[in-house]
């Protein structure tokens, strides 16, 4: 039996882009990357049916991470990436059954009708706010509403992390979600004076800086839909790929792990990189070390479903001259938000056409993923009827169930990947990378696996 040098299991994103940088390091290296499925790309996928194209899971990144982007150029795809419309930049929130826009600068603040006036002056005083909360873990309800009040809280923050974790801020660690913000809390004292201090130094070095969060950043895909990101990687490494590979099991004989696949095979390797969901990972390495996996098996997920549907544009009431909405908890609806996927990226409908993209389910509310696609459908068009008004039913759908779609970084998920670290520590030559551990989106991942 030959002996890979490294066995990369997984072909999502984070497998793909470590055998590309793995690759790229050392071309003499002897590796494969073994895919359950018989498609690679994992939650990436794109389908393409009557001048539609439906991005079944994530459907672009934020070009904010240069890692990302000098990834795009070294697999060629530069003149082939797409950036959002300037025009689809306004963002709305669902409050008492109205959109309102959620306001992009204080003056704008000052005068929308997204909170309460109460709730707004709470929002000013945010640098007043109560110093440090449970510097041990905190959730980013609790966070918000220290710094800028229960409404807030309700209103903004809420909507904001369903639509980005599809979870609960209740739920969520601050830390591990957001890790910058609980930095700046912890140099600054507050939000605001951290924002104006970051804006100055990045002045100073003629850089624009963006939110709390981070620097903010632009949805970015691949023209024509995010699998395009997926092909490439397939021509150029379709050697090195084996698909219709399910990995069972690993163990180690002497400096060498053995890989049990589903069909009774067997393969050596002297690195591997664990490239699949924790759950998964927490399975196969179940013979390797008890604990491992244990540990592993601790990061929950939501579910979630993505609902595409195209109309004639003649049949939606609303402009749709922004980005899409998101809905909070309060306002009692089924969807967590809808995306206006064509007014972001243009040529994702036919002419006159438009596409939206539709999430429910979600950490709050599990029973969703068990509605049949027809109860599944009109849940979304009642919804989305009685925010935007459709006059029609859609001439096209396509649904997209992930019953563990998105890694639930909950309060407590820090000590996880401690005990995670520490048990892969016992052992030489194993990796894991993926969206379970230190970053949801896809930017993490390459981020994960450049490492
Ligand atoms: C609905 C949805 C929307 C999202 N939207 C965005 C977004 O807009 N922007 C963003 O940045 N991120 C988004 N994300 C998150 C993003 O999709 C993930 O961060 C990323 O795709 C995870 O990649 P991965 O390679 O770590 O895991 P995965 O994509 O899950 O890939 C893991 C791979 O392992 C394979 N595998 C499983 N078991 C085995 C086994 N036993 N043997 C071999 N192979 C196996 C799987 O088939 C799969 O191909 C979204 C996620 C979802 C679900």
């Amino acid at each position: 039996m030959s002996q890979l040098d490294v066995a990369i299991i997984g072909g999502g994103i984070s497998g793909l882009s470590a055998l590309h940088y793995l690759r790229k390091k050392n071309a003499d290296l002897d590796i494969r990357l073994f895919e359950s499925d018989s498609k690679p790309g994992g939650t990436i996928g794109t389908d393409y049916i009557d001048g539609y194209s439906f991005d079944h899971g994530p459907n672009g990144f934020l070009d904010r991470e240069p890692l990302t982007l000098q990834l795009c150029d070294e697999l060629g795809l530069t003149n082939h990436l797409e950036r959002a419309n300037e025009n689809a930049s306004k963002r709305f929130i669902l409050r008492k059954g109205k959109l309102r826009e959620v306001p992009m600068s204080p003056p704008k603040f000052l005068s929308s009708d997204i909170l309460s006036l109460k709730g707004k002056l709470r929002v000013i005083m945010e640098p007043f706010s109560s110093g440090l909360g449970d510097t041990k873990d905190e959730s980013l309800y609790d966070f918000a509403k220290r710094h800028m009040g229960q409404e807030a809280a309700d209103y903004l923050i809420q909507p904001m992390v369903s639509g980005i974790f599809g979870g609960l801020a209740e739920r969520l660690s601050l830390k591990s979600c957001f890790p910058i913000m609980a930095e700046m809390e912890k140099e600054y004292g507050s939000l605001f004076k951290a924002m104006i201090q970051k804006s100055r130094k990045a002045k100073a070095v003629g850089k624009k800086s963006g939110g709390p969060g981070g620097p903010g950043g632009r949805l970015t895909s691949v023209e024509g839909g995010l699998y395009g990101i997926v092909e490439r990687f397939v021509e150029l490494y379709s050697d090195f790929i084996q698909l219709d590979t399910p990995v069972k099991s690993f163990s180690r004989e002497d400096d060498t792990y053995l890989i049990h696949v589903d069909n009774s095979q067997t393969i050596k390797a002297r690195h591997i990189i664990i490239a699949t969901p924790s759950y998964v990972a927490a399975e196969i390495t179940k013979q390797l070390s008890e604990k491992l996996s244990a540990s592993l098996s601790k990061i929950d997920y939501a579910p979630i479903a993505v609902v595409c549907q195209g109309y004639h544009k003649s049949n939606i009431k609303h402009p749709l001259d922004g980005f899409g909405f998101l809905v909070p908890q309060k306002e009692k609806l089924r969807i967590l938000g809808s995306i206006w996927t064509s007014s972001i990226f243009a040529e994702r409908a036919p002419k006159d056409h438009v596409q939206f993209r539709s999430m429910i389910g979600g950490d709050g509310d599990h029973e969703s993923l068990q509605l049949s696609d027809a109860d599944m459908l009109s849940t979304v068009e009642s919804d989305l009827d009685s925010i935007i008004g459709i006059k029609a039913a859609p001439e096209i759908t396509s649904i997209y169930r992930w019953q563990k779609g998105i890694p639930q970084y909950k309060i407590g998920h820090s000590e996880v990947m401690k005990q995670i670290e520490a048990e892969l520590g016992k052992f030489e030559n194993i990796y894991i990378s993926g969206n379970a551990y230190y970053g949801i989106g896809l930017n993490d991942c390459v981020k994960q696996s450049y490492a």
